[in-house]
């Protein structure tokens, strides 16, 4: 089959997007259905059906407006889909988005990227569960109430430790409520305790091999072997940091499909997918100091979910088979979000 006709008779999921940091800024500037004018277009050159849009918030809003900037991006997405409405929904289940994309729209799905909007307060997961937030990644790349994150670079800093009560309790309560829990950004301490405590599959929804490239952010072959024995899933990450070493010669769609393949090759094609990160176009927004430790100019390997009928075509330049391909574009994290999410 070729590129064109997988791409239309598959699922595509990109597990992370920081959609809402550019919505909650755009709307301010008084732009309304910006996933329409922004996003619609290189959605749909992509063949993309599921989109896992993330709840990050910058240094500055925290500790104290953590939790109205939060609330302050669910509503930017809510309004927009709601001016979008046939071309957008917010999923909750598994059905939600089979049906989302049987009836030809996108499909959106809520992520804490740390969840510095709870504070130290457990009670309020079931808020934000409540408001449509379903997969929970529990630190961004800094120290919060569940645990430490881990940074890009090498900064001076004391010594780190694993999950505090906070974050154990988290767990329990969020696979309790069906809410899938996201190890990228986390320390390796806390990687380890997540697998100890966990009891569903857990994610890592943007984060590659670090046999590949040597970088916190990237996970171990044990990681991966981990994640891959609880029956989760990896998402392939697209920045440049990422993907290739310091001289960013493999920052591009052949080293991308490089991580891909490597997990692939380590413990199979059933637990690797996408999770792009795709940055470039909110990079403006992001101030130095939230990039602590990064020596190198931050870029998108790849030219937006345009390029993934190229990531297809690379898949099946390496050999993969048609199947496995499908497999990687959007049915792996399918399988996962019908076991976890209720
Ligand atoms: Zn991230």
């Amino acid at each position: 089959m070729d590129k064109k006709n997988i791409l239309n008779n598959s699922i595509i999921i990109d597990s992370h997007l920081d959609l809402l940091f550019d919505l909650v800024r755009q709307r301010k500037y008084g732009r309304k259905k910006v996933l329409i004018e922004d996003y619609l277009e290189d959605f749909k050159k992509g063949g993309v059906n599921v989109i896992v849009s993330s709840i990050y918030l910058d240094g500055e809003f925290l500790p104290e407006m953590a939790l109205r900037r939060a609330l302050k991006q669910i509503n930017s997405l809510y309004e927009e889909i709601e001016e979008s409405k046939d071309s957008f929904a917010l999923c909750l289940s598994y059905n939600d988005i089979i049906n989302t994309i049987n009836d030809g729209k996108i499909a959106i799905l809520l992520s804490f990227e740390g969840v510095e909007p709870l504070y130290n307060d457990i009670s309020l997961l079931n808020v934000f569960y409540k408001l449509g937030v379903r997969l929970v990644g529990l630190t961004w790349s800094r120290r919060n109430f569940a645990g430490d994150g881990c940074y890009f670079g090498t900064i001076k800093e004391g010594k780190k430790g694993g999950l505090t009560e906070f974050g154990v309790s988290l767990i329990e309560k969020a696979e309790e409520l069906g809410m899938l829990i996201d190890v990228t950004h986390l320390n390796d301490e806390g990687f380890w305790d997540v697998i100890e405590y966990s009891n569903q599959p857990v994610i890592a929804s943007h984060s590659n091999s670090r046999a590949l490239v040597n970088i916190m952010r990237n996970l171990t072959d044990e990681q991966i072997k981990a994640i891959a024995k609880a029956g989760g899933i990896i998402g392939i990450n697209c920045a440049n940091i990422l993907v290739s070493d310091e001289t960013d010669s493999k920052a591009n769609i052949k080293g991308y499909v490089d991580h891909i393949e490597h997990i692939a090759n380590l413990v199979g094609h059933k637990y690797v997918g996408f999770g792009f990160d795709l940055c470039d176009k909110i990079m403006k927004y992001v101030a130095e100091e939230e990039l602590k430790g990064i020596s190198r100019k931050s870029f998108d390997s790849i030219k937006g979910y345009a390029d993934i009928p190229n990531i297809i075509e690379e898949m099946q330049r390496r050999n993969f088979s048609q199947e496995q391909i499908t497999d990687i574009l959007g049915n792996n994290f399918m399988e996962i979000f019908k076991k976890v999410l209720k």
